[in-house]
């Protein structure tokens, strides 16, 4: 017997358009195969509206393969470590 309301959802893109990370019991998402693609203009619009990138994105990247420069507004991955987790794009 499931609860009351289970969902499961398959993504097929690793960006996880879907979000079945935060919105089913069991998701199922497909690995990158390609690095992560950064687009730099909405990177800048979240830092603009208030988002501390640093703390809410940056540091909860597992292998820390990520930068950020404040003054600059740039967010960088070092791609050879990323290992695709998806945890936060
Ligand atoms: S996919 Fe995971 S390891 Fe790669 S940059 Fe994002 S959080 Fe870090």
């Amino acid at each position: 017997m499931f609860p009351y309301k289970s969902k499961i959802k398959i993504a097929g893109c690793p960006n996880d358009c879907v979000a079945s990370v935060a919105r089913s019991i069991f998701p199922l998402s497909a690995p990158g195969v390609n690095n992560i693609r950064i687009n730099p203009d909405e990177v800048a619009n979240y830092a603009n509206s208030g988002l501390d990138i640093q703390a809410e994105v940056v540091n909860l990247c597992p292998t820390n393969c990520m930068k950020w420069d404040p003054a600059a507004k740039n967010l960088t991955i070092d791609d050879a470590e990323c290992n695709r987790c998806i945890a936060l794009h």
